[in-house]
């Protein structure tokens, strides 16, 4: 096994595997500090684990660099093409190294492993999760109470998620808060118990702290949309030439011909009503914004 992308494993040989990635993204490290204090706290208390948990450190490059990516985004090269020939952008390399990785860990199973991505973003407010499009993933997104996007593979097909998801694991992408704040570690700090409390790997009885995380997450969304789906995708070819306009948000309401930002000169104006969702405001990105719609009549 290749160790340079794991931190640790931690918790007793088992089927079923709960594998943790923090860094995906270089400019974001909420995700590993969130990592190294769940495993501050895991120190004398090893022995209370049910299942196997492997943290995983993404981007290794893109991270001594404090760079979204390198020359490519390693989030959005997520396919088995790419395992055998690639244009030779180095973010290849750590995506072929990651998922040898999990490769190894799952012993191809991958139906009995879950994957929890963690994330930040670029805006100022917003947490969310994004359920891989199988039914378990959508189901455990549900218990956190935060607000949960379907439907993302369509606009962003080549993720960790997407890729995982399709291989008929447990997927979820955390989106913590903005990059690098207090709040984006504590949040996603409390991704990493809850995950580990919904996927069987610790007790509440054990760890009783996790109850209180969970009513902070919900309390935390009470006023925002829970379940919505993605249902536009600005795109970008060149990001050095797009300037989004100030003041948005995650889940901000937005109407049909808004101008939200400034692309090669020219205003962009949004197709459709909805929820704004990851606005660009960081240096590097293929994605300008996404528009997101609540999904009604959920049962
Ligand atoms: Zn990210």
């Amino acid at each position: 096994m290749k160790q340079e992308h794991l931190i640790a494993a931690v918790g007793p040989e088992s089927l079923e595997k709960l594998i943790v990635i923090g860094g995906m993204h270089g400019n974001e490290k909420s995700g590993l500090e969130a990592i190294e204090r769940v495993l501050g706290k895991l120190k004398d208390k090893e022995h209370l684990l049910k299942k196997r948990v492997y943290f995983l450190k993404g981007n290794l490059k893109a991270l001594k660099n404090n760079e979204r990516f390198v020359d490519i985004d390693l989030n959005r090269i997520w396919s088995d093409r790419y395992l055998h020939s690639h244009n030779g952008a180095y973010d290849f390399k750590e995506f072929i190294e990651l998922q040898a990785l999990i490769d190894d860990i799952c012993e191809g199973a991958y139906e009995h492993c879950a994957l929890l991505d963690l994330h930040t973003f670029s805006a100022d407010s917003g947490i969310f999760c994004i359920p891989a499009e199988n039914l378990k993933s959508e189901r455990l997104a549900r218990r956190f109470g935060i607000p949960f996007i379907e439907k993302l593979a369509k606009s962003l097909p080549e993720t960790a998620l997407n890729y995982y998801g399709e291989k008929g694991m447990l997927s979820l992408v955390f989106e913590g808060g903005k990059h690098n704040t207090p709040e984006a570690t504590d949040n996603l700090e409390r991704a990493i118990w809850l995950m580990m409390w919904y996927f069987d790997v610790i007790s509440s009885d054990d760890f009783p702290h996790v109850k209180p995380m969970q009513r902070y997450l919900v309390d935390l969304s009470v006023d925002l949309p829970h379940r919505l789906e993605m249902v536009y995708h600005h795109k970008l070819k060149d990001y050095h030439h797009y300037r989004m306009h100030p003041g948005y948000y995650n889940f901000k309401a937005i109407a049909e011909n808004e101008e939200v930002a400034i692309q090669n000169g020219k205003p962009v104006f949004t197709s459709m009503s909805g929820f704004m969702l990851m606005p660009l405001y960081q240096k590097k990105g293929s994605d300008g914004f996404f528009i997101v719609k609540e999904i009604k009549n959920s049962n």
